[in-house]
């Protein structure tokens, strides 16, 4: 090559580096941790570079300015618990998604679903199982990844594991054979096998159920033994992934944190105990207030205008010991069971439960990331990926801003900016 030319291909180089370098200048931004006024970010290409006051920036003359007037920037929320696949129980009972819907329907609404989530602000989620619709979550993760489809990153469950026996869709004689929520396992042996054909499969990680309603309209029971669960703990981590579990009966949680998960779903019937016991063990709870308060409501509750019902009642007690406990407390909201797109829900309930809204925020970033293992995000500084998403005014005031997200950059692509 000519060294005319060469020069004008550095040239070229530099201008263009130079014009993938922005600079976000909103009223204030939330690392993850705290709230600092009159910061800027700097973005090149997909990882940001400074986080700071303007003056400790360097070279300022060299970026493209990005104004987001009146708003507050903070990293892309890490939803916890999520179900792309599903849609709210009003609109469709879970029975009839599961036994009515094809998994080429279920994997259509969830690209409109992994949409919405983006534009919510929601740049990563972990979702908590396909419930029926076998690997469709791992595929659509793929189309994501290609970048076929926006959507969030994720972490899929795949089918997810339950005891023989346990899980539904229920009510049909046992001549008829209906395609079940996960896939059914019992004894150590069949566990481990399911959890390494799920991980063979493309699951990022193994979501069990350590306890359900063995009957419906009966209370949750244990379901899987203590030695079942151990064995698909030992099969998981011994190939470098983790386990979750719903439960929500002490004696399901209890068994599932001597297994070794690494967080509990739901945990609606906490004691301090078992809390205490989490907390020894480095278990996180992921409460899922959001599920219920909306299940309250499609049952009739008029919330606002009539008492709280039994489970709502009991779940901010829960809530509340989980609090004093110290427990690690990851967002998520089982979305899907209400409306995707509206993740920030889960948020309000936090707060309005007894979370300060500090708090809450840290739950949705640094904590979930550190918990749910995405690592470089979560956190507004230096080296991190440029997951990035700007809320009107300041959510610590009001929590319910959530739901107004303006601006949404994943990976340094600039999703929404409105
Ligand atoms: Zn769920």
């Amino acid at each position: 090559m000519q060294s005319k030319h060469y020069f004008f291909l550095l040239l070229f180089l530099c201008l263009n580096s130079l014009h993938s370098q922005t600079l976000l200048i909103p009223e204030r931004v939330f690392d993850g941790i705290a709230m600092h006024e009159d910061w800027v970010v700097a973005v090149n290409e997909n990882r940001i570079t400074y986080a700071g006051p303007m003056d400790g920036l360097k070279t300022a003359g060299s970026y493209t300015k990005h104004e987001l007037k009146g708003m507050t920037l903070m990293p892309g929320i890490i939803e916890g618990h999520s179900h792309l696949l599903l849609h709210p129980y009003n609109e469709t009972e879970w029975n009839d998604q599961v036994l009515k819907e094809s998994p080429t329907e279920r994997a259509i609404r969830g690209v409109v679903h992994a949409k919405k989530s983006l534009s919510a602000g929601v740049t990563s989620m972990r979702d908590l199982g396909s419930e029926g619709a076998g690997y469709t979550d791992v595929y659509l993760k793929k189309t994501i990844d290609d970048g076929i489809i926006p959507g969030p990153r994720t972490l899929m469950a795949g089918p997810a594991i339950v005891a023989t026996g346990a899980y539904g869709p229920k009510g049909f004689h046992d001549g008829v054979k209906v395609p079940l929520g996960a896939v059914p396992v019992s004894g150590s042996d069949k566990a481990i096998k399911e959890v390494r054909t799920q991980l063979g499969n493309g699951a990022n990680f193994i979501k069990i159920y350590a306890d359900y309603r063995w009957g419906s309209g009966e209370p949750s029971q244990p379901t899987f033994l203590q030695e079942e669960i151990n064995a698909m703990v030992s099969a998981a981590t011994t190939a470098g992934r983790y386990v979750v579990a719903h439960a929500s009966t002490p004696e399901g949680m209890r068994r599932a944190i001597l297994g070794g998960v690494e967080t509990i779903e739901h945990g609606d019937g906490a004691t301090m105990e078992v809390l205490k016991l989490m907390k020894e063990r480095n278990v996180a709870l992921c409460p899922t207030l959001a599920a219920g308060d909306a299940i309250e409501q499609y049952k009739g509750w008029r919330k606002g205008k009539e008492a709280d019902p039994e489970r709502v009642a009991k779940k901010k007690i829960s809530f509340q010991l989980a609090l004093e406990s110290g427990v690690d407390i990851v967002f998520g909201g089982d979305v899907g069971v209400f409306t995707h797109g509206e993740n920030y829900r889960e948020l309000e309930l936090m707060v309005e439960y007894g979370m300060e809204p500090i708090k809450a925020l840290q739950s949705a970033t640094s904590v979930n990331a550190r918990i749910l293992h995405f690592d470089g995000l979560g956190s507004i500084q230096n080296g991190y990926l440029a997951d990035i998403i700007a809320v009107e005014g300041n959510p610590l005031e009001d929590i319910s801003q959530m739901k107004n997200v303006k601006f949404v950059m994943k990976d340094g692509i600039v999703y929404k900016n409105e």
